[in-house]
């Protein structure tokens, strides 16, 4: 593979599910332009999709994601990492047209393409898994650690008591 390939990932989805095929990628942080400042990849990306047969019957293909994100607690202000673990299915069909919206709400329709941005389709998803203001479930304590060492969540509470 180029070089120049390492930021694209598209595929001919006629081809692609015709030929029952199935490819996974390990991406980057730098293939995510739009996560933007509010969130970043904590490793990479591991991206399969899979040739599928839709409930309609039509070829489709199902994006798993596994990764980890790491963005800004809005209560704490210190980073929280959100993992992110999901599938999509999509159903390809020539014309979009032709489907009803029948209630499989677990697929989307979507035309043929000879060049699908698979990546773009991966971004998209992790942007759908990040909240819209992020929060640890429960916030560490200011000042609960000290030396790196993790301070018994015991001994913090004790510590409040006397301080305040
Ligand atoms: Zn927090």
């Amino acid at each position: 593979m180029a070089t120049s390939d390492l930021r694209t990932w598209r595929i001919d989805t006629r081809d692609f599910t015709g030929r029952g095929r199935e490819e996974s990628r390990i991406l980057g942080g730098e293939c995510f332009d739009r996560l933007g400042e509010d969130a970043h990849v904590v490793g990479a990306v591991e991206a399969t999709i899979a040739t599928v047969r839709s409930p309609r019957g039509k070829a489709g293909i199902r994006l798993s994601i596994v990764a980890a994100l790491e963005a800004q607690c809005q209560r704490c202000m210190q980073p929280v990492r959100l993992p992110v673990a999901t599938e999509e299915n999509i159903e390809f069909a020539a014309t979009v047209d032709g489907f009803a919206d029948d209630g499989l709400d677990q697929w989307d329709t979507l035309e043929h393409d000879g060049r699908f941005d698979v990546l773009q389709l991966v971004e998209d998803v992790l942007l759908l898994a990040l909240p819209v203001a992020p929060k640890h479930e429960q916030c560490e304590p200011q000042g609960a650690t000290y030396a790196g060492e993790k301070v018994l969540p015991f001994a913090a509470l004790a510590g409040w008591k006397g301080g305040r």
